[in-house]
C-alpha cells in the first residue's frame, strides 16, 4: 500500500506517538503532534488529506475536548473521523467524546492488533460515506441543474427585455451566495441552514421577474425616469411577487414562497423608506436584505442604457457611505468582509449553481438528516401500531386493564374493564371518586397507592388481593400493577399498568381443594392426618390437660347387610352430623376410620360429664337401625401430652369396652394396658367376631 493517506496523532506523550507510529506507520503516513494547538494547525494545514486524527484526551495547552470543538467550529469532524485515546473510561467521559463526534473509543494500554483494526476500520467506514454522499449529491445536483436551467432561461428573458448583459442574474446568485456565507460565519441571528442559503440563492434570479409586466419604453429610456414613469418601474416588485402569488399550486413550495419575499421586497430599504410596503429593519426578510445589496452593487458596477460602470472600489464606497440606500450594517459589514474576492468571483467563467462541491456535499449531508427525520417518521408509525395493537388486546382480552397517571390524576380503563365494572373508561381523581369508593371501598385504593409509590424503578411490581364489587356482589379479585417511575433523575413515581383479575372461582376452588385434603368427603370432618396436626398443635401447650376419646360404631356392618351400602352412610353422616353439634370450638372432631371418629378437647374442669353428653347425642335411634356406639377415652394428665399414646390408650379403652360387650364409654386405666398387651390385632378381631 502506497502511503498516501495521512494519520495524524495528536498526543502529548512521545512514547504513545512512537507506540501508535509503530503500529501504524507501515501503511500510513503518520503526522505527529504534541498538543490540542499543533494538532489543530495539522488539521488546518492538511484538511481531508488527512484519513484519521488520533487524538489524546488529557495535553498541555488544549486538551482533546479543546481540539473537537474547534473541529465542530471548522466543521472539520464531519469530514475527518476522530479516535479518542484514554485510559479514561469512566460512561460520562466516553459519552460526551461520542456527543462530540468522536468514531471510536481506545483505551490505553494499546493493543497493537485491535487499534490496527479500528483504525482501518474507521477509515474504510468514513471512505464508504463519502463516496455515499457524494452519489447523492451528484443525483441532486443533476435534479436541481435542470430547475437551474428553468430558472435561468426565465430570468434571462427578464434580462433580455431590460437590456441587461445577461450577467446581472448570475452576478445577483454569486453576490448573494457570498454575502450569505460570510453573515452565517457572523453571526446566528438568522436561523438559515444550507438548503435555505441555497433556496435563496436559487430565487434571487426571479427578483425582477416583475420587469416583464413594465412598459419597454420606461425600462430601457437612458435619460432619467419621471416621477410618472418611476412609480410605473416601481410597480415590478409587486408584479412580479403577484405573479408568484397565482402560482396556486406552489404556494407552499418554500422555492416559491422565498422568491416572494424577494421580489416584493428588494427595494424595501432598512430605514423603512423603501418600496412597495415600506418595511423596515428586520421587518425585511433576510432574503430580500441580500438581494436588494447585490442587486446594487451589480446596478453600480454595471453598465446600462442610463449610466456608466463604476468600479469595483467605488461601488463599495457609494453603498457604505449610504449614497445607495440604507442597508443592514451587519450586511455592510459582510460587504466589506467579501470585497477583496468580489471581482476575482464575479469575474469566473462559468458559474456553479451552487459554489463549492463542498457546500453541495454539506447540502447533502443536509437533506440526508432531513431522511432521518423521515426515519422518526417511521418510529412514530411504528408506535402508533403498538398502540393499536395494544388497544386492540386489551379489548379483546376480557381483564380489568387499567392505566393511572399521578399528575394529573386519571384512571384509564380498558374497555371491557370499564364495562365490566360499570364505570366511565376515563375517571379524574380516582381517589375521590365515588364510583371507586363503591367498587373499592374506603382501604384499597390507598392501600394500593401506598404500595406502588414505595416500590422502586428496579421493583416496580406489586400484587394485592381484594372483594370488588361488581353487581352480583363482592368477588375476590387480585391486581397485577407495575409502577411506573420517570427516566430522569431524581426518579419520581408516576402513575401505573396493570390489571385486575377475578380469582375469585379459582380462590374457592383451591379452597375445595384444600378442604379435600384434609377432610373427609362423605361427612364433612377432617381426616385422620389433619386431626393429628390439630391436636399436635394443641398439646404443645402444656398449660392444659386434655382428652382423647375413640368412637368405634357397635354392629355396624349389619347396617350395611341388612340396609344396604347407602344407609350405612346415611348412618356415618347422621352420626357425624350429631358429633359436630356436640363439640365446641376448640374441640376437634374427626373421621377417623370406616366407622371410627374421634374426639379431642381440653380438660378445663371434669371430662366425665362432657363425654357423658356427646356419648348419648350419638346414640339411639336412625330408621329402623339402632345406633350403638363403643367410646375409649384417655386424659393426658393420666397418659401423657403425646398424641400417640393418648391415641393408643383410647383405642385400648375402646377395645376393652368392645370386649365387655359394647354400647358404652371407658377411660384407659392401666388395668386395660395389662389386659391387652397380650391381644395381638388379630387376636383382636376374633375377641370381636366372639363377642358377637
Ligand atoms: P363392631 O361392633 O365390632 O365395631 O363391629 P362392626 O360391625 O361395627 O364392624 P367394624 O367396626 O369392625 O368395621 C366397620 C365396618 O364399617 C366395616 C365396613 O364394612 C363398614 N364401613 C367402613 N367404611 C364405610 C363407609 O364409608 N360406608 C359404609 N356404608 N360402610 C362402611
Ligand atoms: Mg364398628
Amino acid at each position: 500500500m502506497s502511503k498516501e493517506q495521512k494519520i495524524l496523532i495528536v498526543d502529548d506523550s512521545e512514547m504513545n506517538r512512537a507506540i501508535l507510529t509503530d503500529i501504524l506507520g507501515g501503511e500510513y503516513e503518520i503526522i505527529e503532534a504534541e498538543n490540542g494547538v499543533e494538532g489543530v494547525a495539522s488539521i488546518q494545514k492538511y484538511g481531508v488529506e488527512l484519513s484519521i486524527v488520533l487524538l489524546d484526551v488529557v495535553m498541555p495547552v488544549m486538551d482533546g475536548f479543546g481540539v473537537l470543538d474547534m473541529m465542530h467550529k471548522h466543521r472539520w469532524i464531519e469530514d475527518i473521523p476522530v479516535i479518542m485515546i484514554s485510559s479514561e473510561s469512566g460512561s460520562a467521559f466516553v459519552e460526551r467524546a461520542y456527543e462530540m463526534g468522536v468514531s471510536d473509543f481506545i483505551s490505553r494500554p494499546f493493543d497493537a492488533l485491535i487499534v490496527h483494526r479500528r483504525v482501518v476500520n474507521t477509515i474504510l467506514l468514513y471512505a464508504k460515506q463519502k463516496k455515499l454522499i457524494s452519489m447523492v449529491a451528484d443525483q441532486i445536483y443533476e435534479n436541481e441543474q435542470q430547475s437551474n436551467l428553468m430558472i435561468d432561461i426565465l430570468s434571462h428573458i427578464v434580462e433580455f427585455r431590460n437590456g441587461e448583459s445577461g450577467q446581472h442574474v448570475r452576478h445577483v446568485h454569486m453576490l448573494t451566495e457570498l454575502l450569505l456565507n460570510s453573515l452565517m460565519q457572523k453571526t446566528d441571528r438568522y436561523p438559515l441552514n444550507h438548503r435555505d442559503i441555497s433556496m435563496i440563492c436559487t430565487a434571487s434570479a426571479l427578483h425582477d421577474i416583475g420587469k416583464i409586466a413594465i412598459d419597454e419604453k420606461i425600462l430601457n429610456k437612458p435619460g432619467r425616469l419621471t416621477n410618472e414613469e418611476f412609480a410605473v418601474m416601481k410597480m415590478h416588485s409587486r408584479i412580479g411577487a403577484d405573479m408568484l402569488k397565482e402560482l396556486s399550486y406552489y404556494q407552499d413550495e418554500p422555492l416559491v414562497k422565498t422568491a416572494y419575499e424577494i421580489c416584493r421586497w428588494h427595494h424595501e430599504r432598512y430605514d423603512g423608506r423603501g418600496y412597495p410596503d415600506g418595511l423596515k429593519g428586520e421587518e425585511i426578510p433576510i432574503s430580500a436584505q441580500i438581494v436588494a445589496l447585490a442587486d446594487v452593487y451589480d446596478a453600480l458596477t454595471s453598465e446600462r442604457v442610463y449610466k456608466k460602470a463604476f468600479t469595483h472600489e467605488t461601488a463599495i464606497q457609494m453603498i457604505v457611505n449610504g449614497e445607495c440606500g440604507t442597508f443592514n450594517p451587519l450586511l455592510l459589514e459582510c460587504l466589506q468582509d467579501v470585497a477583496p474576492s468580489l471581482q476575482e468571483e464575479l469575474s469566473k467563467e462559468e458559474p456553479d449553481a451552487f459554489g463549492s462541491s463542498a457546500d453541495m456535499n454539506n447540502l447533502t449531508r443536509e437533506l440526508l438528516r432531513s431522511e432521518e427525520l423521515t426515519v422518526s417518521g417511521r418510529t412514530l408509525q411504528l408506535l402508533e401500531r403498538e398502540r393499536e395493537k395494544y388497544a386492540f388486546f386489551a379489548a379483546m382480552s376480557e381483564e380489568i386493564q387499567f392505566e393511572y397517571n399521578t399528575s394529573p390524576p386519571m384512571l384509564t380503563l380498558s374497555p371491557w374493564g370499564a364495562n365490566r365494572l360499570q364505570i366511565n373508561e376515563l375517571v379524574k381523581d380516582p381517589a375521590t371518586d365515588p364510583s371507586i369508593q363503591r367498587l373499592l371501598g374506603p382501604q384499597v385504593w390507598p392501600e394500593v397507592s401506598d404500595l406502588l409509590r414505595h416500590t422502586d424503578p428496579e421493583n416496580p411490581v406489586i400484587q394485592y388481593e381484594f372483594k370488588l364489587n361488581i353487581g352480583s356482589g363482592f368477588r375476590w379479585h387480585r391486581v397485577i400493577a407495575r409502577a411506573m417511575w420517570s427516566p430522569d433523575e431524581p426518579r419520581q413515581y408516576q402513575g401505573a399498568i396493570g390489571k385486575a383479575i377475578d380469582i375469585h372461582d379459582s380462590l374457592v376452588r383451591l379452597e375445595n381443594l384444600e378442604r379435600a385434603a384434609t377432610h373427609d368427603a362423605m361427612t364433612g370432618l377432617l381426616n385422620r392426618e389433619s386431626a393429628k396436626k390439630l391436636i399436635d398443635d394443641r398439646l404443645n401447650d402444656r398449660r392444659y390437660n386434655y382428652a382423647l376419646a375413640i368412637i368405634d360404631l357397635d354392629y355396624f356392618k349389619s347396617a350395611n347387610d341388612t340396609y344396604g351400602h347407602m344407609f350405612g352412610d346415611e348412618v356415618l353422616k347422621h352420626v357425624a352430623e350429631k358429633l359436630k353439634q356436640s363439640v365446641r370450638g376448640s374441640d376437634v372432631a374427626a373421621r377417623v376410620g370406616g366407622d371410627e371418629f374421634l374426639f379431642f378437647a381440653r380438660v378445663d374442669e371434669d371430662i366425665k360429664p362432657i363425654i357423658d353428653r356427646i356419648f348419648h347425642a350419638l346414640i339411639g335411634q336412625y330408621q329402623e337401625f339402632t345406633i350403638s356406639v363403643s367410646m375409649g377415652v384417655a386424659c393426658s394428665r393420666e397418659i401423657s401430652q403425646n398424641y400417640e399414646d393418648l391415641f393408643c390408650a383410647a383405642d385400648r379403652a375402646l377395645y376393652s369396652v368392645k370386649r365387655a360387650g359394647r354400647g358404652q364409654y371407658q377411660f384407659y386405666d392401666d388395668s386395660m394396658s395389662q389386659m391387652l398387651s397380650v391381644i395381638s390385632p388379630i387376636d383382636k378381631t376374633s375377641d370381636i367376631v366372639d363377642n358377637k
